[in-house]
This record gives structure tokens, C-alpha cells and sequence, in this order.
């Protein structure tokens, strides 16, 4: 396994994020959800952003990963811009680059959960992909199902499925374990983190539960849509080991 802290100097940055801001409505109803955020993501770092409810976290995440713009500020990835692409230039930056786990599921209704988690993967050459993660995250037996028939864990799992079945390099999860039992939980938080150990992947983790920042080579908290404390770890704790 990589530790932490010898990579540092190598890693160059993936996304760069600068002066962020994003306003829900308008006047004095307007709610700040993001208030000048600045944030770098490396390459191949497993990053954990930390905030309570209504921190801007969602926000944050759905900015960086193409899901809507900012209001100000600029999103570089590989150094350029994706704020100011059109919708599908946006689409089209998703696709290629990004694996989401939402917090809403966002699985598609009309599709069975293979389906689901093919839909990002490159089904002729990697069905048997698609097969595997179903089976490893105990969906072997819902292949056919649709959402509706699933409980809430089974269709986050689902949701999970689809992420690390999909190429992208860079997986944006929301809440990962927010809807699961605390086991498939810990599981989910294992998989993540072998993604970016074993196969270099960048793995970004929004999450208010405190103990998972012990996984991180890097913890961000926000409040009140700012960023408010920056922790790098010099040894980041097996997600085996951690308990909340
Ligand atoms: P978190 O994910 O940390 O819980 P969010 O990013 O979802 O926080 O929300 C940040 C703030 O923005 C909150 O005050 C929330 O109520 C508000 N907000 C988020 N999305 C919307 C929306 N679509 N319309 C209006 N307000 C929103
Ligand atoms: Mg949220």
C-alpha cells in the first residue's frame, strides 16, 4: 500500500478549483451555498470533505463534477476551465471523467440494476465487470430488478456499482455510506480506498461523520459554504481499522 506524505511532491493537480461561489434564489431569500471555496485535488489522493448538514458539500461536489456551474469563480481540470463549457460540453466532461455516487441514488427506474451499473462501464468488454462488482456488493441475485424492488441500501449499492464499474478516474461520492448498514458501509469504504491504492484512481469522500476523515490523505472541512481547516495525514488509518 501507499502511504501518505511520499507522494506529495509528484502528484500534480487534477482539478483546481478557485474563488467558488453559488447562490440559491434570490433577494433576501438568496442562500449562500458557496462562499468563496478554493480548493486543489491531486492526482491520486483520496480526499475527504468534511461539514456538517447545509455546509455546502453537495454543492461543492456537484460543481467539480460538472452537475451544474458556479456562479463565480473557475474549475480547472488538467488546467482547463469546465465552468464556462456549454451543457454538453459539461456532459461530455462527465462522461469521460467522472464517476458520481450521488446521495440520491439517481439510479434510472426504467432500467434493471445491471443495466444501471452497465451504463457507465464499456459493456462489451467489461459486462464481466459489471457482473462482478453486482456480486461483490451482494446484489448477485437483483442483476434484474429494478429500483423500485430494491430497499434504500440495495439501491445504493447500486449506485456504487455503477461508479467503480465505470472507467473514470475520478470518483465523486456524496454521503457514500449515508443510506447503508454500518458492514456494507465499511465494505464500500474499503473498495474506495483500494481504487485509489491499487489502481491510482482519485477518489473524493463527502461525508459528515468525523471518523472517515481518518482514511484520508487529506481532509477538508467546510462551513457555511467556506472551507474552514485543511489536515493532511501523514499515515491514513486501513478504512479496515476505522469505526464510527
Ligand atoms: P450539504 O451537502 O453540506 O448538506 P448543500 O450543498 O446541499 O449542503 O447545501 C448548502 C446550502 O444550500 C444549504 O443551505 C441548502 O439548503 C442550500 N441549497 C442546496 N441546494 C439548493 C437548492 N437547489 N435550492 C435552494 N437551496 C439549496
Ligand atoms: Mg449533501
Amino acid at each position: 500500500m501507499r502511504t501518505a506524505g511520499n507522494g506529495g511532491a509528484e502528484r500534480v493537480p487534477l482539478l483546481q478549483a478557485e474563488a467558488l461561489h453559488k447562490f440559491y434564489g434570490a433577494g433576501q431569500y438568496a442562500v449562500k451555498a458557496l462562499d468563496g471555496v478554493d480548493l486543489e485535488i491531486k492526482r491520486g489522493e483520496l480526499l475527504v470533505i468534511l461539514g456538517s448538514s447545509g455546509s455546502g458539500k453537495s454543492t461543492l461536489l456537484n460543481m467539480l463534477g460538472g452537475m451544474d456551474r458556479p456562479d463565480s469563480g473557475s474549475i480547472r481540470f488538467q488546467g482547463k476551465d469546465i465552468s464556462r463549457l456549454n451543457d454538453r460540453g459539461l456532459t461530455d466532461y462527465r462522461r469521460r471523467n467522472i464517476g458520481f455516487i450521488f446521495q440520491s441514488f439517481n439510479l434510472i427506474a426504467e432500467l434493471t440494476v445491471r443495466e444501471n451499473v452497465a451504463l457507465t462501464a464499456d459493456t462489451s468488454r467489461d459486462a464481466r465487470i459489471v457482473d462482478r462488482t453486482l456480486d461483490m456488493l451482494g446484489l448477485g441475485d437483483k442483476k434484474n430488478s429494478y429500483p423500485s424492488q430494491l430497499s434504500g441500501g440495495q439501491q445504493q449499492r447500486t449506485a456504487i456499482a455503477r461508479a467503480l464499474a465505470g472507467r473514470a478516474d475520478l470518483l465523486l461520492c456524496d454521503e457514500p455510506t449515508g443510506a447503508l448498514d454500518y458492514d456494507t458501509g465499511k465494505q464500500i469504504l474499503i473498495q474506495l480506498e483500494a481504487l485509489v491504492r491499487e489502481q491510482g484512481k482519485t477518489v473524493v469522500i463527502v461525508t459528515h461523520t468525523q471518523e472517515i476523515g481518518k482514511m484520508a490523505d487529506r481532509v477538508v472541512r467546510m462551513r457555511d459554504g467556506r472551507i474552514i481547516a485543511e489536515t493532511e495525514n501523514e499515515a491514513p488509518v486501513p478504512a479496515e481499522s476505522i469505526e464510527w
